[in-house]
This record gives structure tokens, sequence and C-alpha cells, in this order.
């Protein structure tokens, strides 16, 4: 496809009503067989029928009596029945067969294929996946979500076989040959792109919810303890939602499914939730605190769609931001409150807030709110502005409006449009009904245009006053990476801190205003980093932060967010690397997990890649383990301590991860003797530390600890494990062990497709060395991954891991002579972040190199 194809809705005159569908599956040859009668609306006189249909054939098709001629539109992924005279108006039924390829790309009806561990036997599924527009790759209908339909499925299934969809199973009956016919209940009236099924061998486990919903976690054969805590965090999750929503869950039964091929990480359709195994399997030996965390998050997330999303749905993909965005937040509210010890809503600082706010900064990012038009264009909107910031500007609406407001205006946006459609201006209006607030002026700022606001601050004692008061003077402009020529502003829900826990809220509505604080030892805009905007101190407020900080006087969530937001105005310009580099040296006295990795990641992402490309590593190396070594000191070392948490676990192989891959000499020594005991069998790694000591042993090894990796691969069955050292490949420093990587990749018998994106993303993000092999490697090879990930979100993925971090402007015409001879529509807001990013990059390095190199001078290699 060369461009992007113009875009038309199917036509209006038609509606349906009821599907009643069988489906046969054929897991022998990868078919499937259909039949459906569909109960439509004739809205108006037509003398055809236009549905949605992809790599279908489609052998018989009838309304009521009447024969149609069939003519498929390919581009379009519509076929037409035309008949000899006009529909009438009313009811009618329309009978089609048709038949189908259960594919391999995930799409769809699709086949997906494991190794029962046990047995060895290899066990075919057949499952589903059909958001955002693949139902049509299954069945011919209305795939739109606004065109919602009751279903009746029907599976014709081998006797030994489960099968399962949204509903229970209503009745089965035996037919010939030892297949046997499984009906399931009529489904509530929903979209498309929900409907599911799965058939194959699963073992599961169950309970009920306070509600007696019926609750099954289904797992491949042999693993079902596994699946306990998913089915614990779902059991916690179904009553706390009822409760928030005041909605109960609509329906009789919930199952969540492992699925060994899953291009998303989950979906949740509703009653047949589908999961990567990683996202919801656990293991209560292998399985590591920040995997339980993601699962527990996970179920959350899909969980809340089975109202938001699925009970009430977004008119049309524009409004996509409205079902991710929120799931997104709420998930967090609800693991606070059923794992309180997860400390959940500072990861969300981390996982959510700082990542949109990275994104948004860039020219090529794009509004909350996008006109959609093809569906190659609804893939790159799942993204980190989707999920991300729409989580971020529902947390602070929800902080603005207070929870009773904001849970009262969401139970009436339910109510009144539940199993119907909505759009975001709906949620306003009821949330402005519940709250008395502005709330469609103010969030109009924040869907409609993209960015967000740096908020400068600064102070003086206020006039007429016996210096008991600071005036602040507050104003807003665009943040953004590169030059600022935006006239863009925000309305924005601004909270002030001062060291006495006075808090003062005010909304900012113009350019700038002033506001009087009790004065103060300091005083600290957006506490709790609930705020989606930058804030630039005056020298003077920051220097009372900073020492504050070093008091330990700042929450954790506000110690990150001054971490944050200062790497950020120093790839702004707006502050030097020996000023950033100088508070960096101040965090050193730091004991939270969450501000940590964030500050590691930020160094990675904004001063390794100037590093790499002054070849000054090993400077960096000791730079970064003089920084982390006395917190990993505080740690009491490397095993577990009697009371130490869920936070102190993941610090610990945090900072074991960012001292081993600098070589910190005795950290080395430590990792390769327990990685000796661990290969041989004497003693396991605790599952925590796992990750940590893979990437220390390939990063500082070779070829025997490659060997060693691949060993532990073959020898386990848990997904997370597999991933767990796949992801470590890459960061050997062997040119030859990182072909070796590439080889796995194409070879596909060791790394699932689904999973391959982020092994090459593992490499790439090594040295500049690896990632410019990365980059040759899948220039290369391009055809293949065309080939492979045809039409698929893991296509703009590749992408996204692949080529970001550049730093010269070299590297970003690269990549943009490449794509510009090999077009990829599906990508290309992510190739103009990536092309961003690099020119970015190579800017900071030319304006503070030189600064760099005389900062690490110091720290001899
Ligand atoms: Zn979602």
């Amino acid at each position: 496809m060369s461009g992007k194809t113009e875009f038309k809705k199917l036509p209006t005159h038609s509606r349906p009503i009821n599907y009643n569908l069988t489906l046969t599956p054929n897991l022998l040859d990868f078919t499937f067989k259909g039949q459906q009668v569909v109960t439509v609306e004739i809205i108006e006189p037509t003398n055809s029928l236009v549905l949605n249909s992809a790599e279908l054939e489609i052998e018989t098709a009838k309304f009521n009596d009447a024969e149609a001629e069939i003519s498929f539109n390919e581009p379009e992924e519509t076929v037409k029945l035309s008949f000899n005279s006009a529909l009438p108006v009313g009811r009618g039924q329309l009978s089609l067969s048709f038949s189908g390829a259960l594919n391999n790309r995930m799409k769809g009806f699709y086949r997906t294929v494991y190794t029962d561990s046990s047995t060895g036997a290899e066990v075919r599924c057949a499952v589903t996946q059909f958001a955002p527009t693949d139902a049509r790759r299954c069945l011919p209908c209305w795939d739109e979500p606004e065109l919602k339909a009751t279903f009746d499925v029907t599976m014709l299934v081998d006797k030994d076989l489960i099968a399962l969809s949204n509903m229970p199973e209503q009745s089965r009956s035996d037919i010939s040959s030892g297949l046997v016919s499984v009906k399931f209940q009529q489904s509530p009236i929903m979209s498309t792109y929900l409907l599911a099924f799965a058939v194959g061998r699963f073992d599961y486990v169950e309970d009920f919810d306070s509600d007696n919903v019926l609750l099954r976690v289904y797992t491949p054969a042999g693993r079902r303890e596994q699946g306990r805590f998913a089915l614990d965090v779902a059991r916690k999750t179904l009553p706390f939602y009822k409760d928030f929503f005041s909605v109960a869950y609509p329906l009789p039964k919930l199952d969540l499914v492992a699925v060994p091929d899953l291009a998303f990480g989950a979906m949740e359709n509703w009653g047949l939730v589908t999961y990567r195994e990683t996202a919801l399997l656990v293991d209560t030996d292998n399985s590591s605190a920040a995997t339980k965390e993601r699962v527990a998050l996970i179920v959350g997330h899909e969980l809340a769609h089975q109202w938001f999303g699925n009970l009430v749905t977004m008119q049309w993909w524009t409004h996509l931001w409205l079902n991710e965005g929120f799931a997104s937040w709420i998930q967090y509210l609800c693991v606070d409150q059923c794992y309180p010890e997860f400390d959940i809503w500072t990861r969300f600082v981390k996982s959510d807030l700082s990542r949109a706010l990275v994104l948004d900064a860039l020219d090529s990012s794009h509004p909350i709110e996008v006109p959609i038009g093809s569906p190659c264009e609804i893939d790159e909107i799942f993204d980190a502005i989707s999920y991300c910031k729409g989580a971020s500007v529902i947390r602070m609406l929800h902080e603005w409006l207070g929870q009773e407001a904001f849970r009262d205006g969401l139970s009436r946006y339910l109510d009144r449009h539940k199993y119907s459609n909505a759009q975001t201006e709906q949620l306003w209006k009821a949330l402005e009904e519940a709250s008395g607030q502005p709330v469609d002026f103010v969030m109009g700022t924040w869907t409609k245009q993209m960015g967000y606001p740096l908020i400068s601050v600064s102070a003086k004692p206020a006039d007429n006053d016996d210096g008991q008061q600071l005036e602040l003077s507050i104003s807003q402009e665009r943040f953004q990476f590169g030059s600022n020529s935006s006239l863009a502003a925000w309305r924005v829900p601004i909270q002030v801190l001062t060291a006495e826990g006075v808090k003062i809220n005010l909304l900012l509505t113009e350019k700038s205003a002033a506001v009087r604080v009790p004065k103060a030892a300091w005083v600290k805009l957006n506490p709790g980093f609930v705020g989606v905007y930058r804030t630039l101190y005056s020298e003077e407020m920051l220097t009372d932060l900073i020492a504050a900080l070093q008091r330990g006087q700042l929450s954790q969530r506000d110690r990150f967010n001054l971490e944050s937001d200062l790497f950020a105005l120093f790839s702004a310009g707006r502050l030097s690397i020996v000023q950033l580099l100088q508070v960096v040296d101040a965090y050193k006295v730091e004991q939270f997990y969450t501000v940590w990795a964030d500050l590691l990641d930020n160094l990675a992402a904004t001063i390794q890649v100037l590093v790499d490309q002054l070849g000054l590593s090993q400077q960096w190396r000791s730079f970064v383990c003089q920084l982390c070594e006395p917190a990993f000191q505080r740690c009491g070392g490397w095993d577990a301590q009697p009371g130490d948490g869920h936070d102190v676990a993941l610090l610990r192989a945090a900072l074991i991860r960012a001292l081993g891959l600098a070589g910190h000499p005795s950290v080395v020594a430590e990792a390769r003797a327990r990685f000796a005991r661990h290969c041989s069998g004497e003693c396991a790694i605790p599952a925590d530390l796992r990750d940590s000591i893979y990437r220390t042993m390939l990063s500082n090894g070779g070829g025997p600890e490659f060997e060693a990796a691949l060993d532990l691969m073959d020898k386990t069955d848990l997904q997370e494990e597999k991933d767990r050292i796949q992801r470590s490949l890459g960061s050997s420093r062997d040119p030859q062990l990182r072909q070796r990587v590439f080889q796995l990749v194409v070879s596909g018998d060791k790394v699932r497709l689904q999973d391959s994106i982020y092994v090459l993303g593992s490499v790439s993000s090594a040295s500049l060395e690896s990632r410019r092999a990365t980059w040759r490697f899948i220039k290369c090879n391009w055809a293949w991954f065309q080939e492979k990930l045809r039409g698929q979100i893991l296509l703009s993925r590749l992408v996204q891991q692949v080529c970001k971090n550049f730093c010269s402007s070299e590297d970003a015409e690269d990549i943009e002579t490449f794509f510009q001879a090999n077009p990829l529509p599906s990508a290309e807001r992510n190739i103009k972040q990536a092309l961003e990013n690099a020119r970015l990059n190579a800017r900071v390095l030319a304006r503070e190199g030189r600064n760099l190199e005389n900062f690490l001078a110091k720290f001899d290699a």
C-alpha cells in the first residue's frame, strides 16, 4: 500500500439487529466454515447491502428468499450484496454461508500453538482478536462500533476441546463424527469488535465473586495454578467496579484466557478477556514482584472496560482515548484499593504521566482526540497519547472535581448511555452536572490540542503585608523540546503546596496569574505530580526545593516530579548539563524504587545517548557506579532482608541491574557466582533478581553466558522467564552474538513473532553500535518484516523500538531516506517522532557535548 486509502463508513440504509452465527473451526488444516442468519433492519428501501468482509469466501447470500449477487471491494474491506428488487423497509433475514483460514497473523480468527509441558505435544488452538477492525475477517458484518447487535453463537468443535465465547454455554449436543455442537446464550447488544471465541485445550481455576459471577482463568494445559493470582485480582476487582460505577457486572460469567500469541497485551472482549501469558500468569516460584504488579494492573484495566468500553462504547475511533485513557487511569485506582502495598500511584506517575509528557513535548505528537479515517490510522493511536496522556488528564480531572462528584458524574454517564455509544462531550456533560464545574470549558483545551503547558513560577514578598505572605507569579506557555512557536494555552487546575503543608488551588485560565501563599521554607507546585504540566521554578525556589529534598521533606511523588521536570527542562535547553548533574547527585540519598527507576531511565535516554555518541562509555560507567553504590549498600546487599517490602525488592533489582551493566567489579563477580549456581541447579536466583543478573552476565560475558542463557530458555515453560532471557540477550557486546540474536528472531523457533520486536528493541538500546547494527538488520530484512507483520500494529511498534535514541542528523537522514523508499503509512507518525528525537538529541549534543566531556573527565575509565 503506497498511501492511505480514502475512507468511507458503511451506508446507513440498513443496520443489524441480531447475528445468529455458527462456526466450525478445523484445527487440522487451520480453516473454518461459517453460517449466519442476520436479522437486519432496512431503514430506507435499497437494492443492495454493504457489509465489511475481508479474506473471506462467501458461498451464498440471500435476503429472505432473494438471492444476492456478491461483489467484493478488497481495499475497502467490504462486500456488496445486490438484489434484483428493492428490499422493503422493516426487518428481514440475511442468510450467509462463508469460509476462511485460521491465519497466523494474530488478527481476526487465528491459530495459536503451544507445547504441553507435561507431554511435549503440540497443542493447537484458535482464538480471536477483532479489535479494532478485524471481526470482518471471521464473519461478514457491520464492523463499526456504533452498529451494535445481539449475538447467538454456536460452535461445532471436537468433543475433547474446550469452546468459549462471550456468554456461558447454553446447551451442547453430539453431532456426527466426534463433533459436538456448543450453543451459547444470547449476548447483550454489543459492538462487533468485542465478540470473541476460543477453541482448544486449556486448564482452568475458578471462583465466584461476591455477586455469584462465575470467574475462570484459563491457562495452557498443565499450568492451571499459574492462574490463581489473576483469579484473586478478578474476584476483588469486579465488586470494586460494581461499587464504583453503581452498575453490576452485566454478564453471568467472566473468563480470562492466556493466549500464547496475541498482538496486544490483552483484549477486553466482553466476558471473554484474552491476555498474553505474561499479562495473566504468575508462578509462585518464578514470577517477579514486577510481574505481579503488571498482572494486577492489566487485569484491572480489561475488567474496567467491561463497563467503560463494552457497556458504553465510543461512537467512533476518534473517541478511543476515552476508552483507553479511562481504563488506564481506573486500573490504578482499583489496584490501589485491592493491593495497597504496591504504592501503585507512584508507578502511575512513571508508567503513564512521564511517558505522555515525553512524547507530547514533540512537534510530531497529536491531540488526544484525532479524526480517524481508515483502519490503518487507528493502529497509530493505540499509543502513549491515547493511553497515558488520556489517563493523566482524567487523573487531573478526578483530583480537581473530587472523588464524590467524579463518581456521581460517571454513574450518570454509564446509566444514560448503557448498551449504546457515547462521545467525549457526553462524559463532560455528566461530570459537569454532578460537580457544577465548567468541565467542558477546561477539558477541551486538553483533548483537542496537542501538547501541555510549562508553568513558570517565581516568588516575592507580597506587597501591603507584614512579610507573612509570598506572592507567586505564575505563567504558562507550551512546553516543547524543540523551538517554541506555539500560542496554545490551557485551562490548568494548579495546586500549590508549602513546607507547612498548606495547599492552595487555583484554575489558571489566562496566560498568567498571581497567587498569595503563607511564607514558607519552600513552595512546590503540582504536589503528588497530578497536574499534566512541567514546572520551571525561579533559581531561589529551586534551591529551596533541592534543600528540602536533601532534608527528606518532599514526598516520593514530589521528588519524582522534581527530577522528571528537570530532565525535561534540560532537553528543552532551559537547564545546563552541569546544573542537571548536580541535582542528580542530590538524589544519592533517595531510597525508593520508582524515583530511582525513573532517574536511571532518564539518565539512559537523555545523557547516555550523548555519551555513546562521544565515545565516553567507560567514564559514564564509573559515574553510574559511584551514583548507585550508596543506595545499593543501604538495601542491605543482595539478599532480601526480613521485613523488606515490595518496594525494596524492586529497588534492589534496579540498582543491581544498573551497577551490573556499568561493570561494577564486585557486583559482576557476585552475579557471576549466582548465575553459575543457578544454571547448575544448585541454587535458583530469586525471580526478582533474574533480569538484573541475566543482563549483567550477558553484557559482561561472552559465548558461554549466551549459551547458558539459551539453555535456561529451553528449560522453562513460563513465558515471563523466556521474555526475561530473550530481552537480556541484546545486552551482549560481542557483534557475533548480536547476529545470533537477529537469527533467533528470523528463525522464529525460540522467539515468538509478538515478542521479536521487543527482543530487537533490547539490542537496539544496548549501545550506539548495537543500535546501528539493529537498524541495518531491519533494513536488510525489511521484506521479511513486512511479510510477517503485514497490517499489524506490531510493525509500528517495531519502528518505535528500533529507531528511538539515535543522536545524529546522519542517522535521522538514513531512516528518513529508507522510509521514503519504503513507505509505511501505519507508522507515519512513529517515524516522524523517531526522526525528531534523533535531531533533538543531536542539538543537545552540539550544545552540551563539551560540558559533558569536562564533567566526565573526573570519572576515570
Ligand atoms: Zn484498554
